[in-house]
């Protein structure tokens, strides 16, 4: 029998922690006593800087069931760092391990098919929303724009997939060997490679609280995860460059000839053509500044999570 740790983070979940760490909990003693995982498997809760009373909750669910671990980080890193701090933690004392939310957005039941699917010998299990009718029509349709953005990008990832995944001791170590900094994890766990999985649940209404993901969060977390994986942003600017010299060469022809007939363009027109130059090509220095901008962030190697606080038996 196997150890499985879940990897849950949270952020300001004090209301939304007490019913689902329940929830979980029975999920575990459940597996635990059907004899799919081994007894020393856990709950691991990490904290990623809450400013509310989520670390008070994690400290008495911990007293209150030795299935439960905690972790605080520092402070407030963000969902991906937070995951990986949790996953870090548990590679050394699992043989797999399953990132899920605090919320329980994501169905708890669909755990035992993860485990099945790791004793058929898969390393990686991806977990695909089947259907997203709890979700509200904005946020359906933005995260579908958000997968269609990053597979024209060339991003290779899972459509439907956000972070509920299993993966083996192994596949963490290949997840951990990738060094960088600005991490999507999404994105970078079909890098690993080894054989996957795919488990289908239903996306349920958060247990309580509100989203922690605004719009803004997701935009800059969609940017991101672009300009991680792919450079066809800045092919973009070239192939745009080159198709701008070459009608603005048109454009100009074409005046010289038009001149001939007395037809003499607006200051108007060449202002506003100006502007449109000018546009572009802010445009194009700021994607091939914010690169840049990634390049100074890794090369700085900064640590990418910092633990205040351990909760554990072992
Ligand atoms: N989260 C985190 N750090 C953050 C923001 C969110 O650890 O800075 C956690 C949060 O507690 C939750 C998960 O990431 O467990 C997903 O966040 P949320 O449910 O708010 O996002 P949504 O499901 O609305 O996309
Ligand atoms: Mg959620």
């Amino acid at each position: 029998m196997d150890t499985l740790y879940l990897v849950v983070p949270c952020y300001n979940e004090e209301e939304a922690l007490p019913q689902s760490s329940k929830q979980m909990l029975e999920k575990l003693e459940a597996l635990i006593s059907k004899g799919a995982v081994s007894p020393e498997s856990r709950i691991l809760l990490v904290n990623d800087g809450s400013k509310d009373k989520t670390w008070e909750v994690i400290s008495s669910l911990f007293q209150s069931s030795e299935l439960f671990e905690g972790l605080k980080l520092s402070r407030n890193r963000g969902h991906q760092n937070a995951l990986l701090a949790g996953l870090t933690y548990a590679k050394d004392r699992c043989d797999m391990a399953i990132s899920l939310d605090a919320d329980l957005q994501d169905d708890i039941n669909a755990i035992d098919q993860f485990v099945e699917k790791y004793y058929e010998g898969c390393d990686i299990v991806y977990g695909v929303r089947s259907s997203r009718a709890t979700d509200t029509a904005f946020k359906r349709n933005s995260a579908g724009a958000f997968y269609k953005l990053m597979t024209a990008f060339g991003v290779d990832i899972v459509e439907n997939h956000a972070d509920y995944r299993l993966m083996s001791r192994r596949a963490i170590e290949g997840l951990l060997s990738f060094g960088e900094v600005n991490l999507f994890l999404r994105g970078i766990a079909p890098q690993i490679g080894y054989k996957s999985g795919i488990v289908y649940y239903e996306r349920f209404e958060r247990v309580a609280g509100e989203s922690k993901y605004p719009l803004k969060k997701m935009l800059a977390f969609a940017f991101d995860g672009i300009t991680s994986f792919s450079v066809k942003p800045i092919k973009l600017i070239t192939t745009l460059g080159v198709l701008f010299s070459a009608l603005s060469g048109i454009t100009l022809i074409t005046l010289l000839i038009l001149s001939i007939f007395y037809f003499i363009p607006s200051l108007a027109t060449i202002a506003s053509l100006i502007f449109l130059a000018l546009g572009i090509q802010l445009a194009a220095i700021g994607i091939v500044g914010e690169y840049i901008g990634k390049i100074y962030l890794e090369v700085k190697r900064r640590p990418r999570f910092i633990i205040e606080e351990y909760l554990s038996r072992k």
